[in-house]
């Protein structure tokens, strides 16, 4: 089962494979279909289920053909986290499309917002109270509106939106497709359906697994071994594909060249690359030609492989967020994952913090016969060497176990 499938244009197929996607997930198969072909739709599905595509791409397509210049296509998100995951995900998918989608939702600035409604989308992927206001404002008109999208309709009921979006309904055409999506269907929400779709294609997926099925581990070591260690932890390890992270995009691209000199199959991507290179590495990934991936955060950003199995923090993290959101890369879509952090004594604090954040100790874990005492090395080149000239630097001190002594 692919993506070949829905028969979606090749710029969308594009920002599929771009993305990583290789099969469509259970509710993608079952919704994209009836969405294709202008029917109301409901289904029943959680997040991490894939939904966002599921709507997502059947869009697209529609807005492919047909005017440009408004706003065509509406959905609508309980919070502006949701909203602008959703946003993300049409300029992801749609990114060899020129579709355009703009946010709207409350706690910011209007001006931002109404600035890039004016530059002119097709899509607009707001919260309900803001839509309200800039509608009441006269600078959104939805009177062209094709498809309406209410996506997590049982939690905007649960923060009690429902009368605001009963008061959009008024104010959009009644001529239009309607999708509605929730997690579960509330009688309200079951009322509300019924109201606002015209014989809707019904779907229920199962639950998937959480992003819990991930574990983490934390692996002290010095900044000069990190190389080794990790070409070590790889030898030892029954891996499928893994992502590394590195902080810059130097470290991403000389550390892959290293592990490629010594036999790994690895690529890397980082912002520097042309999109050509880019694409290739991603590829690459893909269909297991490299089984590595050496990146920085913000080139992986939307990197979404669905069989990464671990992902290798080289360089700590700058931010909880990050954390979270590299780990989160394994372990999706139902699928169990490893993530190994390398922590030097800097990291410390940063440790305690994402500790906290989680609420739970991260467990430490020492490679068995690694030799932890190497010192760093006096020459030029080790790139994980201290920067301290080699006068001031106090002769290595055998350690036994590290991990005990300052982790
Ligand atoms: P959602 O349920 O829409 O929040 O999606 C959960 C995650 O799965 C998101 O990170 C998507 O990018 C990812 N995803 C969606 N569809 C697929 C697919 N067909 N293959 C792999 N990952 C996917």
């Amino acid at each position: 089962m692919n993506f070949k499938m829905f028969n979606l244009d090749p710029r969308i197929e594009s920002g599929i494979t771009a993305l990583g996607y290789t099969e469509p997930t259970p509710i993608q198969i079952q919704s994209i279909p009836s969405i294709l072909q202008q029917r109301d739709f409901m289904g029943l599905a959680q997040t991490g289920t894939g939904k966002t595509a599921a709507f997502v791409l059947p869009i697209l397509q529609r807005l492919m053909k047909g005017p440009q210049k408004h706003v065509r296509a509406l959905i609508i998100a309980p919070t502006r986290e949701l909203a602008e995951q959703i946003h993300e995900a049409v300029g992801q998918l749609g990114r060899f499309t020129k579709v355009k989608s703009v946010t709207v939702y409350g706690g910011v600035s209007k001006i931002p917002q109404i600035g890039k409604l004016r530059g002119g989308a097709q899509v607009v992927v707001a919260c309900p109270g803001r839509l309200i206001d800039l509608m009441n404002q006269r600078v959104i008109d939805l009177s062209g509106l094709e498809v309406l999208v209410l996506d997590e309709a049982d939690r905007m009921f649960d923060m009690g939106f429902l009368p605001d979006i009963r008061e959009i309904m008024k104010r959009i055409p009644a001529e239009r497709q309607t999708l509605l999506f929730g997690a579960t269907m509330p009688d309200d929400i079951r009322d509300l359906a019924q109201e606002i779709l015209r014989n809707p294609v019904t779907v229920q997926v199962g639950e998937t697994a959480p992003v819990s099925t991930v574990s983490h581990y934390l692996y002290p070591v010095e900044p000069h071994l990190k190389t080794a260690l990790l070409m070590k932890l790889l030898d030892r390890t029954d891996t499928e594909s893994v992502l590394v992270f590195t902080r810059t995009k130097d470290r991403a691209t000389r550390l892959a060249r290293q592990m490629k000199k010594a036999g790994f199959p690895v690529a890397y991507l980082q912002g520097d690359l042309s999109q050509h290179q880019r694409e290739a590495a991603l590829t690459g990934f893909r269909n297991g030609k490299h089984q590595i991936l050496v990146a920085t955060d913000i080139a992986a950003r939307g990197l979404d492989v669905s069989l990464i199995s671990h992902v290798i923090n080289y360089d700590m993290p700058d931010t909880v967020d990050a954390y979270t959101h590299r780990i989160g890369r394994t372990g999706r879509m139902a699928r169990t994952g490893d993530a190994f952090t390398f922590v030097t004594r800097q990291d410390r604090a940063f440790v305690w913090a994402i500790e906290k954040v989680i609420g739970e100790k991260i467990e430490r874990r020492m490679l068995e016969g690694f030799d932890y005492n190497v010192p760093a090395p006096t020459g030029t080149g080790g790139f994980d060497r201290m920067r301290r000239p080699a006068s001031h630097r106090s002769p290595p001190r055998p350690r036994k176990s590290l991990q005990h002594c300052w982790l």
